[in-house]
């Protein structure tokens, strides 16, 4: 069911929340085989449902009071294993909760899981989490993208009406497309990131993935807003999902850059990704071609900055406190490197040497500093294409779903998985990616992205597309 259509059955008492949240924790265990889940939290997502029955009977009907979710791994939970997909927080169980699980829990919603992950969501395919590789519902021999594959393959498999995720490069909005499902990433500063295990602060941004771009509003409410405890959130009024709702797509002005729809596209992409304008045109909205020049250096600067910053956060695992520790080290410095050196993977090792060379004293300023200036052209050319249109558009992924193991052995050709989604990040912009087609029988995933705090735009482009398209509707075979 959608999250609007359980909601639907929990007010008129056709379901309870413990039939839903059965049913979520049945589909989990008929669906073990993607992997998508690290942890199952069985027994306390049984006792939220009779909760939920309990206070519904008693007359309350919170935003999502009954419906089960899943967490992606990177949120902290009070006294649930949260690991970010890494051996270093395998043993991680925090005392204190991320803000959004605080806001779902008050909404009422069920945490049935933590969804696997690539590991402190650096990846594109979910290969580098330390439990192993996430796979595709619709092939399994496929990935479901990254990093926030686990969450993408729970909702495509109709596992949860929703799940959360963690955007920094792309890792809501490519998984989602290659899933086949809708994933939002808020503008920066939307979504407090108190209690999200931090990758690149300045970056990181929280959203949700849900089967449409409504179910994905309605959730991402519940989790936005102003937080004291993130000094980077922002008092934003919320999403006004009202006036999407009632959004016309008819004189609305969609850019089309051309630097992401170039060479590097596969042509069944591109195919579905004109079909899908067709579609917006024909209800009225103007297609126009625009630039994004600096776009050529975006995957280049990302892949400095992310490391820079990530060096710096994950400074702090360091065995003393928490996460893994060797075993008998001979000394302090001992115990630094061994810890560090077995409890993160290859990626994230590879990730902290770049980002500690690109900052150190000598580099500093051929690479971070450079890195930067291209970060506020990237912005620039945004800020120019919004004077002159309302949303741009454009393929989410290069490719469907690619083979597991297949770019692997090449982190470029990885890496190149994000050419049109992290510049979207080095600019702060919300962002969210719909299913609008196949190609070779796997999704596509449109990518739509509008100013600073327009969400609600986005929304209301996603959902007229949505209302008179079927492809969110569609489910992998073996979802059923
Ligand atoms: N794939 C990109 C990376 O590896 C983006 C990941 C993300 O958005 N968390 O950094």
């Amino acid at each position: 069911m959608s999250l609007l259509s359980l909601l639907a059955a929990l007010d008129d008492g056709s379901t309870s929340a413990r039939a839903a949240t059965e049913n979520a924790l049945d589909r989990a265990a008929r669906h073990a085989d993607l992997n998508a889940l690290i942890t199952i939290a069985a027994d306390a997502a049984r006792a939220a449902g009779d909760a939920a029955d309990a206070e519904r009977a008693r007359g309350a009907r919170g935003a999502l009071l009954g419906v089960p979710f899943a967490h992606k791994d990177v949120f902290c939970t009070r006294d649930i294993l949260s690991t970010a997909g890494s051996k270093m927080l395998a043993n991680f169980v925090p005392p204190y909760s991320a803000t959004i699980h605080d806001k779902l829990q008050a909404a009422g919603a069920v945490l049935i899981g933590k969804a696997n992950m690539d590991e402190f969501a650096m990846g594109s395919s979910n290969e580098h989490s330390h439990f192993g590789a996430v796979r595709n519902p619709w092939d399994r021999s496929r990935v479901p993208g990254g990093s926030s594959g686990g969450s993408a393959a729970l909702v495509a498999a109709r596992v949860v009406p929703f799940a959360t995720a963690s955007d920094t490069g792309g890792s809501i909005r490519q998984p989602a497309a290659l899933c086949g499902v809708t994933g939002i990433k808020p503008t920066y500063g939307r979504v407090s990131r108190y209690g999200m295990i931090a990758y690149a602060s300045s970056l990181d941004q929280a959203g949700v993935i849900a089967t449409s771009a409504h179910d994905a509003a309605i959730a991402l409410n519940v989790i936005a807003g102003f937080d004291p405890r993130d000094p980077t959130s922002v008092d934003a009024p919320p999403i006004d999902i009202d006036g999407a709702l009632a959004m016309s797509l008819a004189g609305l002005r969609i850019g089309r850059p051309r630097q992401w729809c170039g060479a590097g596209i596969d042509a069944g992409v591109a195919n579905a990704i004109d079909a899908a304008l067709a579609v917006y045109a024909a209800h009225g909205a103007r297609i126009v071609d625009v630039d994004l020049p600096s776009s050529e250096h975006a995957i280049a600067a990302y892949y400095v900055i992310a490391p820079a910053e990530a060096s710096s956060n994950l400074a702090r695992f360091d065995g003393v406190r928490y996460g893994h520790r060797c075993a008998n080290p001979k000394d302090l410095a001992d115990l630094y490197t061994r810890s560090r050196e077995e409890g993160f993977g290859h990626e994230v090792q590879k990730r902290i040497l770049t980002g500690t060379y690109v900052l150190s004293a000598g580099y500093y300023d051929a690479y971070y500093h450079r890195a930067l200036k291209v970060r506020r052209l990237i912005a620039e050319d945004f800020a120019r294409v919004f004077n002159d249109v309302d949303v741009i558009a454009g393929p989410t992924s290069p490719s469907v779903a690619f083979k597991l193991g297949e770019k692997l052995a090449d982190p470029v050709a990885m890496y190149l998985a994000d050419i049109n989604t992290v510049s979207v990040n080095l600019a702060g912009l919300p962002a969210l990616s719909i299913p609008c087609g196949f190609s070779d029988g796997l999704p596509v995933g449109l990518q739509l992205c509008a100013p600073w705090w327009q969400e609600s735009r986005l929304i209301g482009a996603a959902h007229a597309f949505q209302q008179v398209t079927d492809w969110h509707r569609a489910v992998p075979g073996g979802a059923a």
